[in-house]
């Protein structure tokens, strides 16, 4: 889930609060986005994905929040990490799109979805 915006880092671009599937974020008063429905939260990193300023800190935990703070996370050396391996942006001549390598994984969710119950083991672990 999302867990923070460094205020620091946050250039109020607004980006994070447009892509966000789950209308998680909202601008606050002082210009900076809010989490306003953290419950909501799909974890799936769109926003720090998005986030050219590094300055959101998604945790991989999808059921419950994780207590951060700010500088715990900028020393961690983890924001930003989920846009470098993506290849996006300045990264993009250093690192591949390692999300595309997923790509598999989806389209047999999608088969699995699709087949009746008792089929839908023999597509786990199909080359
Ligand atoms: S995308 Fe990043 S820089 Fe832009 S408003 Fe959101 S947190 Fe701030
Ligand atoms: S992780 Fe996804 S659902 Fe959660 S706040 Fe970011 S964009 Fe929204």
């Amino acid at each position: 889930m999302i867990e923070l915006i460094v205020a620091d880092r946050c250039t109020d671009c607004g980006t994070c609060i447009a892509v966000c599937p789950a209308n998680v974020l909202e601008a606050g008063q002082a210009g900076l986005p809010i989490l306003a429905r953290v419950d909501d939260c799909q974890t799936c990193f769109m926003c720090e994905l998005y986030c050219e300023a590094d300055a959101i800190y998604v945790a991989p935990d999808c059921d419950r929040r994780v207590a951060v703070n700010a500088e715990e996370v900028v020393a961690s050396g983890r924001l930003g990490q989920y846009r470098q391996h993506s290849g996006w942006d300045e990264w993009a001549d250093r690192f591949p799109n390692e999300q595309w390598l997923m790509e598999t994984v989806f389209r047999r969710a999608g088969e699995a979805a699709a087949l009746p119950k008792a089929v839908q083991p023999d597509l786990i672990g199909r080359e």
